[in-house]
């Protein structure tokens, strides 16, 4: 009984988060009602990106059928920590070159292949400072990248004003 209870409650869990705006959509592509998810990436895609993200191999992406697998309860807590869809891409897709066409949900294998081997494996699209990462050293990135901000401000601020000349 209280085992029932547990999974009826994770999958409740699963369910409140999947319904957020943000994961109706796959995160990929863009497609409509996504039913699966990357338990380690934590993000909610379609059938079609499912498979690509299958074919990355489980060490980079771990897929899981939102209605069909069981999933842990760390799974589901990796998948709330993450924020959902918009949280993820936040990351993934920070540094995405402008004019960059992503997949839609009618791209072709191929395409959406490449992008989401891009995304994922390559990581091309994560700031590079961010590839290699843990919780911690993320938060030191962040801290000495902050004080090299403030560090410009204090440099820049210290100048002499340089719009006093004369334009002609
Ligand atoms: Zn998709």
């Amino acid at each position: 009984m209280s085992r029932v209870q547990r999974i009826t409650s994770a999958n409740g869990r699963l369910k409140n988060l999947m319904n957020q705006t943000d994961n109706r959509i796959c995160a990929d592509c863009g497609a409509r009602d996504p039913k699966w998810a990357s338990a380690n990436i934590g993000v909610f895609i379609c059938l079609k990106c499912c498979g690509v993200h299958r074919s990355l191999g489980a060490r980079i992406s771990r897929v899981l059928s939102v209605q069909l697998d069981e999933w842990s309860d760390e799974d589901i807590d990796a998948m709330i920590e993450v924020g959902g869809n918009s949280s993820a891409n936040a990351i993934y897709e920070a540094y995405i070159p402008e004019g960059y066409s992503k997949p839609g949900p009618d791209s072709t294998h191929d395409e959406r292949s490449r992008f989401i081997r891009s995304k994922y494996e390559l990581q091309e699209f994560l700031k590079s400072s961010l590839r290699i990462t843990s919780r911690k050293s993320s938060a030191s990135i962040q801290s000495s990248f902050s004080t090299k901000i403030l560090d410009s401000f204090r440099i820049k601020s210290s100048k002499e004003p340089s719009c006093n000349r004369k334009p002609w």
